[in-house]
C-alpha cells in the first residue's frame, strides 16, 4: 500500500480552525524572541507580573516536594486546596460555597474552557462585551457557538444591562463576564453587574465572571466578586479564578471554578479526560497563597498604584493618544486614532513599526476587538514603563509631523 507524502496538508479539525491564535501569547513570544536575540527590547506586552512569586509560596512548594506530595490529586484539586477557596470566599465575601461547587484548574484560561465547553451547543450564541479578552471568543468558536459582540465605546467601555438586553435573542445561552476588564481595566460598577445578572436569571441564561484581576483595583472603584450576588443569582454564574496575577504565580498554572455543583461536575468530566488535577505542587503552593500572609499582594498593588499614577499623565502628553481611566487590573488601553495617518493606517500597524523602529512591544487593540487601540501593560518596573513611553512618544511624534 502506497504512504502518504509526508508533505501533505496537515488537516487541522473544523474546531481548531475556528480558533485563531491568541495574540497576547504572540506579542509575549515577539519579545522574547528579541531579548533571545540580543535586542535591548521593552516588553510592554506581557500580562505578566514582574514580581516574583512570594518567598513563602516557594518555600511551601518545596516542602510538598520533599513530603513527596507528587502525586495525582483528585480531578478538581485536593481537598485542602478547596476548602482554602472556600474559607477565602468566607472570609472576603462572607458567601459560603460547598466543596461540590470548587473545582481546581490549570489556570483561570482552563476555568474559562471548561465552563463553555460543559455548556454551549453548536448555534448557541454567547454575548461578549469589546474590548474582550482575546480567549474569550476562540473557545466559543471551538465550542461551535456563535459570539455575539456587544459594543461599550459609547459607555466608556463599561458594559450596561441595557446593552445587554438589546443583544439577547431567543438563542443566547452565556454571557462572558470580566471586570476590572483585560484589556481596558474597566470595572463594571456592583449595581450595574446585579442588573446584568438578573437579567441572565429571568432570561434563563447564564454567566461566566472571569474575575481574574479581583485584587487589583484602584480607589474610588472596589473589590467585588460576583460571589456577593443574591444566592439565587449565583445559580447562574461560574466564577472563574486565577492565581497567576494575585500571586504573581503565573508559570505555576493554577486557577479555580465555582459554580453550581451540576455544572461542575460536567466540568470535571472535560477536565478529567483532558488534562486531570492541575500540577500537585502548584496546589500545595496555592493553599500557603491563600492561607499565609497577604502583605505581598498590598505590596504589588502599592507599586501598581505608583506605576498606574505615573503611566496615564505620561500618556496624556502623548501626541494623538486619549486614554480613558484604568480602575483596575495592569493595563492602560489607549486610543491611537490621533496617530494614524496616510501612511500608518491601523493600530495593528502602528504596534509592528514601534516594534520594527523603537524595539517596544504593545498589544495591538485589535486582537482585543478593537481596531485603533492598544494595551500598554504596566506590569513592568517603573524604568522599563518610562522607557517604553520615551520610544512611543518618538514614533508619535514622528507620525505627526
Ligand atoms: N492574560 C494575560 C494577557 O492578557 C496572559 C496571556 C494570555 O494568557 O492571554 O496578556
Amino acid at each position: 500500500m502506497a504512504t502518504k507524502p509526508a508533505n501533505e496538508i496537515f488537516p487541522v479539525s473544523e474546531n481548531v480552525s475556528r480558533m485563531r491564535p491568541s495574540s497576547t501569547l504572540a506579542a509575549m513570544q515577539a519579545a522574547e524572541a528579541m531579548r533571545a536575540e540580543g535586542i535591548d527590547v521593552v516588553d510592554l506586552g506581557a500580562g505578566e507580573p514582574d514580581f516574583d512569586t512570594p518567598d513563602n509560596i516557594k518555600l511551601a512548594a518545596d516542602e510538598a516536594m520533599r513530603r513527596g506530595q507528587t502525586k495525582y490529586t483528585p480531578t478538581g484539586g485536593s481537598r485542602d486546596l478547596q476548602h482554602a477557596i472556600i474559607n477565602f470566599y468566607e472570609r472576603e465575601f462572607g458567601v459560603s460555597f460547598d466543596r461540590s461547587q470548587v473545582m481546581a484548574t490549570s489556570g483561570g484560561k482552563q476555568a474559562i474552557f471548561n465552563a463553555v465547553v460543559s455548556l454551549v451547543n453548536p448555534g448557541d450564541e454567547v454575548l461578549i462585551a469589546k474590548p474582550y479578552w482575546v480567549t474569550f471568543p476562540e473557545i466559543v468558536n471551538f465550542a461551535r457557538g456563535t459570539p455575539v459582540f456587544i459594543e461599550t465605546e459609547e459607555s466608556d467601555f463599561v458594559l450596561t444591562a441595557d446593552e445587554v438586553r438589546r443583544r439577547i435573542t431567543p438563542r443566547t445561552k452565556l454571557i462572558i463576564l470580566n471586570s476590572p476588564s483585560n484589556p481596558s481595566g474597566r470595572v463594571i460598577p456592583p449595581s450595574e453587574f446585579e442588573r446584568i445578572m438578573q437579567l441572565v436569571y429571568e432570561r434563563g441564561m447564564y454567566a461566566i465572571s472571569d474575575e481574574c484581576y479581583l485584587r487589583f483595583v484602584y480607589p474610588p472603584a472596589e473589590v467585588y466578586s460576583a460571589a456577593r450576588l443574591p444566592a439565587e443569582l449565583l445559580g447562574r454564574l461560574c466564577i472563574a479564578g486565577s492565581f497567576s496575577k494575585t500571586y504573581a504565580m503565573t508559570g505555576w498554572r493554577l486557577g479555580y471554578s465555582i459554580a453550581r455543583p451540576e455544572w461542575t461536575r460536567a466540568m470535571l468530566n472535560v477536565q478529567g479526560h483532558s488534562t486531570s488535577n492541575p500540577n500537585s505542587i502548584a496546589q500545595r503552593a496555592a493553599i500557603e497563597a491563600l492561607n499565609g500572609p497577604q502583605d505581598s499582594v498590598s505590596n504589588m498593588l502599592a507599586e501598581y498604584t505608583r506605576r498606574r499614577n505615573w503611566l496615564l499623565k505620561a500618556i496624556e502628553e502623548i501626541p494623538g493618544f486619549r486614554c480613558i481611566q484604568p480602575e483596575g487590573a495592569f493595563y492602560a488601553f489607549p486610543d491611537v486614532r490621533g496617530c494614524l495617518n496616510g501612511e500608518v493606517k491601523s493600530s495593528a500597524e502602528f504596534t509592528e513599526r514601534l516594534l520594527k523602529e523603537e524595539q517596544t512591544v504593545v498589544t495591538d487593540g485589535a486582537g482585543f476587538g478593537v481596531d485603533g487601540y492598544i494595551r500598554i501593560s504596566y506590569a513592568t518596573s517603573l524604568e522599563s514603563l518610562k522607557e517604553g513611553i520615551n520610544r512611543m512618544s518618538r514614533l508619535a511624534e514622528k507620525l505627526a509631523r
